[in-house]
């Protein structure tokens, strides 16, 4: 039995102010024992919220990692160590927006999510495809493309201690998200992909769904068999719809 997962992803957005309001809310609310919650605040504020946190049952997650172990002259960059050390148990590696606005290669991803688990991170690795691809029917190829470079430096094993995230590109922030149909189906790719290689990992892999999960639309989505829970971008800043959000993968 996969326990399910909803991090939200605060991207770009907040104030200390505005965060402690929010973390606030959060840790009042009661999510019961059945959902893990996790929170990615800005890199700048993760000590602070990681501290409001202390005492909750919510995790703390980065939005990104460096590759470099570090410590070194990697100007900009911040290291798993450095995560670590503020208390994150979580960082996302591959968001959609770090490949394309950073051109962040599958390559790369891969040595980020090593970097994370190396500290004892658990890596949130995001896949996804753009609409394009999807039209042009290459949204399996596109995934295991972003699968397989994780898979040849990390090893299967490695499947075990880390989460997937499927993102279609199409979806995130958009307000259009995927029908849980569509996510069912390229969920269960990404288990296969996992299970073909070591059928206990890939039967115990969370996959979360990312890409316009609203209160709305959280419980037909984590409804689907291999949808574990969900990454949750602009949804994740109004605490009532995160909270909702949650109790929907409890
Ligand atoms: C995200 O930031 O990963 C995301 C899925 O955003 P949104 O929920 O706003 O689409």
């Amino acid at each position: 039995m996969r326990r399910p997962l909803v991090a939200g992803n605060w991207k770009m957005f907040g104030s200390r102010a505005e965060n402690a309001k929010l973390v606030d809310e959060l840790v009042q609310a009661s999510f019961g024992g059945g959902v893990d919650v996790v929170v990615c605040p800005p890199c700048a504020y993760l000590w602070e919220v990681g501290r409001q946190l202390k005492d909750s049952r919510i995790g703390l997650g980065a939005q990104d990692v460096c590759a470099e172990a570090g410590p070194g002259a990697f100007t900009g960059e911040v290291s798993a160590a450095m995560l670590k050390d503020v208390g994150c148990g979580y960082a996302i590696v591959g968001h959609s927006e770090r490949r394309a606005l950073y051109r962040e290669d599958d390559a790369l991803v891969a040595r980020k999510f090593v970097a994370a688990q190396a500290q004892g991170l658990v890596p949130i690795l995001c896949v996804g495809e753009t609409l394009d691809e999807r039209e042009k029917g290459v949204t399996s190829a596109v995934v295991a493309r972003q699968l397989d470079a994780v898979l040849g430096l990390a090893g299967v094993a490695a499947f075990a201690r880390a989460i997937v995230a499927y993102e279609p590109v199409w979806a995130i922030g958009t307000g259009k998200n995927a029908t849980p149909d569509q996510a069912q189906d390229v969920h269960a790719f990404v288990r296969g992909r996992i299970a073909d290689r070591d059928a206990t990992i890939g039967a115990g892999l969370r996959v979360l769904y990312g890409g316009s999960v609203k209160a709305a639309n959280a419980a037909e989505l984590f409804a689907m068999a291999d949808v574990d829970g969900g990454l949750v971008g602009g949804a994740s800043l109004k605490s009532e719809e995160f909270v909702r959000i949650c109790a929907a993968a409890a």
